[in-house]
């Protein structure tokens, strides 16, 4: 799955990422979905390794377009994970206390402790996204961002926390289908914003301003991998794989038992 990581320095050009893209792994769908579950299960084992052994701390940062699977990633993928030790920590349109403060304020409080797994669906990204898009600072104000968020990004990193960044990546017609999905099926109107439809507007410039930041922010310290993202199944392969392999390379261990049960009776 290093074929999807953006190495340090290199220019991001996301006409040249396939988002139908399948070649990380030898097989179709139904393949997929097996491994799918195989993942998931040695996921549950490696979260409950992290949390006894209570050392290592992972951030997990999803960003992507509207519809493009933030949330499917997080049920799919932590299926099964106990949710003591993994949080999800939400970003919205700021409050007027957030706001009050620097736009890190809100993401330092929700980073990881020992022992933890926090996912991101939205992060301080969108500080250099919709903000950028929509004007909502000045140029010179958010341009300056990408050195912040590397810096704050190698503060985290040194104090030990290993981050795993996500961009999911479909294509403007697999949004169109998305959508017009969320607006014909009942089960899923609750999620259709009409909203969306004015940022599916602005598709080119979101485009840039995610090329910018995949560019000036993928480090060695916290890297981005753009998923290709179309097919659901293998986006949730992709991120499951990186997970996986990123929490074997951590080498824990259970912590010894505190007595020396030997000479325990349960009575
Ligand atoms: P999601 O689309 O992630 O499921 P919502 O529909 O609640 O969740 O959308 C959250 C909204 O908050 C998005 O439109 C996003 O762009 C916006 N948002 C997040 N962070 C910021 C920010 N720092 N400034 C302005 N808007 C933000």
């Amino acid at each position: 799955m290093e074929i999807y990581r953006v190495k340090p320095g290199s220019r991001v050009d996301l006409d040249t990422c396939d988002t139908r893209d399948t070649s990380g792994f030898d097989g179709d769908k139904s393949e997929g979905k097996k491994e799918l579950k195989k993942l998931t299960a040695r996921l549950e084992e490696l979260q409950e390794l992290l949390y006894a052994e209570g050392k290592q701390k992972l951030l997990i940062i999803l960003q992507a377009m509207d519809t493009g699977g933030k949330d499917g990633v997080i049920r799919h993928v932590f299926d099964g994970v106990n949710p003591q030790g993994v949080k999800v920590a939400n970003f919205k349109v700021p409050t007027a206390e957030e706001l009050s403060h620097d736009y890190l304020w809100r993401v330092h409080k929700q980073t990881p402790g020992r022992g933890e797994i926090v996912i991101f669906n939205r992060s301080h990204y969108e500080d250099v996204l919709v903000v950028r898009v929509h004007n909502l600072v000045p140029p010179e104000v958010w341009q300056r961002r990408y050195d912040h968020i590397n810096a704050f990004e190698q503060l985290l990193a040194e104090e030990g926390t290993t981050i795993l960044k996500f961009f999911l990546h479909i294509s403007k017609d697999e949004q169109r289908e998305r959508l017009e999905s969320r607006r014909d099926e009942p089960h899923k109107q609750w999620k259709f914003n009409v909203g969306d439809l004015k940022e599916r507007k602005l598709w080119g410039d979101y485009t840039a301003a995610y090329e910018d930041a995949l560019s000036k922010t993928s480090t060695e310290w916290a890297p981005w991998y753009v998923v290709p993202a179309d097919r659901k199944w293998y986006r949730n392969l992709v991120i499951g794989t990186t997970l996986v392999e990123t929490l074997e390379r951590f080498d824990m261990r259970y912590p010894p038992a505190a007595e020396n049960l030997d000479e325990v009776v349960v009575e």
